[in-house]
């Protein structure tokens, strides 16, 4: 999949693409305050949660992708990464003791085209929640830790060709709505009602919870900002930052999301990580930024103080 249509879009990024900035040699990027952090956008007590665990010995970075690097878009495969965030997850990906990882509701093929992820990328991929890993070429787990495939699942064939069934099922009952979609998923499928009006919305996933309720109650549902998932895999984003964690031996974790499913991973952060919520919403989160936008900003600050602590 081609990134071109993107970058172009990107008024500062016409001469030099992003991934040939140098992270490590500060006077190398091509950001205006290249000496110092741009500390002056965020209150104090966030700077200071900031340097704490830029000075961890091993960090992960998990970031969800969909409004939280990615504005939302009405056309979900159109979703892209900001060219800020792009410019920032490439150089925290950059630096020593440094894991970022995706950790998305998408399908793996899904997020692969949406995050424009290269073959040689850096970035370790967790779609469906984490039922489907992709970690970066020459990834080493831990000591002791196991990277598992989804591929793995004994039931598995018994369970798709359930999944098959209740998206075809969906798909006649309730495509004919106006503005809904259902979306089949590795998984499961999805149901998005964004444009729907809000009886109609309700009333569809009313109708597809009595659906899967009679004939896959052992699924789990989710729900998310104007949608509803069903899958007959568990993991959620609780699941899949231990995962990481585990397998990249981090000592402390950066995560940030957007909505109720990154609630499931905000939780599960102890003492020494941070949590970000993007956007509006209840949110266990310590710090809280408007948009995908100061999302890219605190990770630049985050950039520039792992780099200087990593040197
Ligand atoms: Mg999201």
């Amino acid at each position: 999949m081609t990134n071109a249509p993107h970058n172009a879009a990107a008024p500062h990024n016409a001469a030099a693409p992003h991934n040939a900035a140098a992270p490590n040699n500060p006077a190398a990027r091509g950001n205006a305050a290249d000496s110092a952090p741009d500390t002056a956008a965020f209150p104090p007590e966030t700077i200071a949660a900031l340097e704490t665990i830029a000075h961890t010995p091993k960090l992960l970075v998990a970031l969800d992708f969909d409004g939280t690097l990615s504005p939302l878009h009405d056309a979900p495969m159109e979703a892209r990464s900001t060219p800020e965030g792009v410019a920032a997850v490439a150089a925290l990906a950059a630096l020593p003791n440094t894991v970022v990882a995706f950790v998305s509701g998408r399908s793996m093929n899904d997020l692969r085209i949406i995050a424009e992820h290269a073959e040689d990328s850096p970035v370790y991929l967790a779609g469906s929640h984490g039922a489907e890993v992709r970690p970066p070429e020459g990834f080493e787990p831990a000591v002791g830790a196991e990277i598992t495939s989804a591929e793995a699942e004994s039931d598995a064939a018994a369970e798709e060709a359930l999944r098959d069934e209740l998206y075809e099922a969906a798909v006649s009952q309730f495509s004919a709505v106006p503005g809904a979609w259902i979306e089949p998923k590795r998984f499961g499928f999805g149901v998005h009602v964004r444009l729907a009006s809000p009886a109609d919305g309700e009333a569809v996933m009313a109708g597809t919870d009595a659906l899967v309720a009679e004939r896959a109650p052992h699924w789990r549902r989710r729900t998310g900002k104007n949608i509803v998932e069903y899958a007959f895999r568990h993991e959620g984003k609780d699941t899949a930052l231990a995962a990481l964690r585990e397998q990249t031996g981090a000592t402390a974790v950066f995560f940030a999301g957007d909505d109720v499913t990154d609630e499931d991973a905000l939780r599960t952060l102890g003492a020494g990580d941070l949590g970000v919520r993007v956007g509006g919403g209840e949110s266990v989160a310590k710090v809280h930024v408007s948009d995908p936008e100061a999302l890219a900003q605190l990770l630049d600050v985050l950039v520039r103080l792992r780099a200087t602590s990593q040197s």
